[in-house]
């Protein structure tokens, strides 16, 4: 018999959905990648604002996560959150808006907003169920509203990021991207608990494997950029959805900052190791 703590660590979807600020609610699965002979866990994780009429997915999940999303949504309809009205997604990858078409079948009241360029080329029958919204524009929850606020980081010129105006959430996207460490029990936590996790190290890992414009660009620029975008909105706490959530802005944005500016001076290392299958010997060296 596992203990409960092992169990836990082992099954990390038990964890949530998880309210991260006042009506917001983590929900998703860790994504497992190999790199540099360690293994990193990712999240690709989707968040519900709860507002009092009306509640908004943003992002999706990856599309093998549909069945725990689901599940995680059931679980927090069934403590009386309200119906998901609207579905925003920072920009079409497939970690990010993978299970858009089964969002947008299983709750056929929902509304897709954000940048909705090309989606209706891979679901035209839920073209007129597909909003533009651009900076400044607001989604209506009753008491609080999502606000499409400026991309800092961003991995498709389509990227927009989300705020929650009543708890003060950003919603980053791909902006404060970081794996962390399954065996240490990391998976559910928030940034500031996962006290082992080397956060300048995974930051720098993922930007290396996943945003490689930063290696031609001037981070000092972009962090400083996000320190005014921080700053004027009043973050209180960023919901990435690759890294672990962040409740305390203060200290915990310049260890990903660091992470940022150091994997800039460092060339590509390539891409991830692919899995060897089960009974092959892993190649040597
Ligand atoms: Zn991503
Ligand atoms: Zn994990």
């Amino acid at each position: 018999m596992l203990d409960t703590a092992t169990a836990l660590a082992m099954q990390p979807a038990k964890r949530m959905p998880r309210e991260i600020a006042p009506g917001v609610f983590w929900i998703g699965d860790c994504l497992v990648q190999r790199h540099k002979g360690k293994i990193y866990h990712g999240y690709n994780a989707a968040f519900l604002v709860a507002g009092e009429s009306a509640s908004c997915l943003v992002e999706t999940g990856h599309p093998k996560d549909f069945p725990v999303i689901e599940r995680h949504l059931n679980v927090l309809f069934s403590h009386g959150v309200p119906p998901i009205k609207y579905l925003f997604v920072t920009h079409q990858e497939t970690p990010h808006c993978g299970g858009l078409g089964r969002v947008l079948k299983a709750f056929p009241e929902a509304i897709l907003c954000g940048d909705v360029c090309d989606y209706h080329l891979a679901f035209l029958q839920f073209e007129h169920r597909m909003r533009w919204m651009k900076e400044g524009d607001e989604i209506d929850l009753g008491g609080r509203s999502v606000q499409v606020v400026e991309p800092v980081i961003r991995d498709l010129r389509t990227t927009w990021w989300a705020f929650d105006t009543r708890e003060r959430v950003l919603f980053p996207g791909d902006g404060f991207a970081y794996s962390h460490y399954h065996e240490d029990g990391h998976c559910g936590l928030v940034a500031e608990e996962a006290v082992s996790l080397d956060l300048p190290d995974v930051s720098s890992t993922f930007a290396d494997l996943a945003l490689f414009w930063t290696k031609f660009a001037d981070m000092n620029v972009y962090c400083d950029r996000l320190d005014q975008l921080i700053a004027r909105l009043g973050v209180k706490t960023i919901a990435p959805t690759h890294g672990l959530p962040i409740t305390d802005v203060e200290a915990t944005v310049p260890k990903v900052q660091q992470g940022l500016k150091e994997a800039a001076l460092r060339p590509e290392s390539g891409t991830n190791e692919k899995v060897v299958p089960t009974g092959t010997a892993a190649p040597a060296g």
